[in-house]
């Protein structure tokens, strides 16, 4: 028998409702009944409703336990959270569905952010927990929701529209495939390089191999590094391996906005997000610019766009330049790598094709790699 272990994640079989266990894989269809309540159908006639609120995100222990004490309450103990935040209460009674949504409510958290509603916005550390960062998280987030939180209790959206943020270029919150992605901006190296300390802190051969672009090299006399700023790309990397090399620049570090991003839906495949704004000034307590910004994108979105319309579909029928326009967002210098040059070097899709020998149209390295080394 194998060894009982606490590595990796149980076996989420023997969390689910019941009435999830007894339909597995069985569901004919669901329905959206009103914004953050859906209600799923099984072939054997069995019906879920899902209640979806938000959180933001960093929830305090007397938090979780109240909401622990609703799922028990109206949902027999089940709860789920998702990847966007969001909490979802899932039960089989209707007649609960009221009374849940009442608790909720009145322990301050909003129910919406299902189908045309604008979800959960999803962000990354921040100066709360994360040392990399060139912008806060949960802040940031604050000030936008508080300006677009109508889009989330009501469906006037055109499509499911999603905003994420990441405090630097490391992205550890997979923004790139939202609809609106935020992401913290580095401008300068790291070259205010603490030597007295560096040898304390910080591995020369972890250093070294820490820089994507290899701009540090050794430096002897001081028994530190050095990096070439020509080489640096601002992306932090270093930093997190050695605490000698900071990074963050309260009056350079920013804000870049790049739009049109999504997973894949019926209708269309899956597309990275592109640069739209390269850099708004870090703004604390309420980023004015970055609110302003995102709210004009998301308006400009929601009268444009015709209905079922992801944003990069929109963009797509209108082509990037009408986009530039009807946002009234200037094209610079900035964004010519990612229309121009970055066509050919980036991956734009996650999609992979495997094709016949000859034609390399579209493939990934890898088919490539199989079809000429088979
Ligand atoms: Fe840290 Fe960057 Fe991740 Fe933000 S995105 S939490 S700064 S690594
Ligand atoms: Fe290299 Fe990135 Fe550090 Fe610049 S910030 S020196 S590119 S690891």
């Amino acid at each position: 028998m194998a060894k009982v272990t606490d590595i990796g994640p149980p076996d989420f079989r023997t969390m689910i409702p019941p009435v999830i266990a007894k339909n597995y894989g069985k569901w004919k269809y669901h329905e959206r009944l009103r914004p953050g309540l859906l209600k799923h159908v099984a072939e054997s006639g069995d019906a879920l409703y899902t209640v979806r609120a938000a959180s933001p995100r960093l929830l305090d222990i007397g938090t979780v336990r109240d909401l622990c004490d609703l799922a028990d309450k109206y949902c027999d103990g089940h709860l789920r959270f998702t990847s966007r935040h969001n909490i979802e209460f899932l039960l089989v009674d209707p007649d609960k569905i009221e009374p849940l949504v009442r608790d909720v409510k009145a322990l301050g958290f909003p129910v919406g952010g299902t189908g045309r509603c604008l979800t959960n916005i999803v962000h990354t550390q921040g100066w709360l927990h994360c040392h990399t960062t060139a912008t806060d998280g949960s802040g940031v987030v604050k000030a936008i929701m508080d300006e677009l939180f109508d889009y989330f209790e009501n469906e006037k959206l055109p499509a499911y529209t999603r905003i994420a943020l990441a405090c630097c270029g490391n992205m550890c919150g997979a923004i790139h495939c939202s609809d609106v992605a935020i992401v913290g901006t580095h401008t300068r190296p790291p070259t205010r390089i603490d030597d007295a300390h560096f040898a304390a802190w910080c591995e020369i051969p972890t250093t070294l191999a820490s820089c994507p672009t290899g701009a540090i090299s050794r430096h002897p006399a001081a028994k530190s590094v050095r990096i070439e700023a020509e080489k640096c790309m601002y992306c932090g990397n270093c930093f997190t391996v050695c605490p000698a090399l900071p990074i963050a620049d309260p009056e350079h570090d920013g804000v870049a906005i790049f739009v049109g991003g999504k997973v894949s839906n019926a209708k269309t495949r899956p597309r990275f997000s592109r640069l739209a704004i390269p850099w708004l000034p870090n703004n604390p307590p309420r980023w004015p610019e970055v609110v302003e910004a995102v709210k004009n994108i998301i308006d400009v979105y929601s009268r444009k766009a015709r209905r079922g319309e992801r944003m990069g579909d929109w963009i797509d029928r209108i082509g990037w330049p009408s986009f530039f326009r009807v946002t009234g967002i200037p094209f610079t210098d900035k964004h010519i790598d990612d229309f121009l040059g970055g066509l050919s070097t980036y991956r734009t899709t996650t999609q992979f094709k495997i094709s016949q020998k000859g034609d390399h149209h579209g493939q990934s390295d890898h088919s490539r790699d199989r079809t000429e080394n088979p």
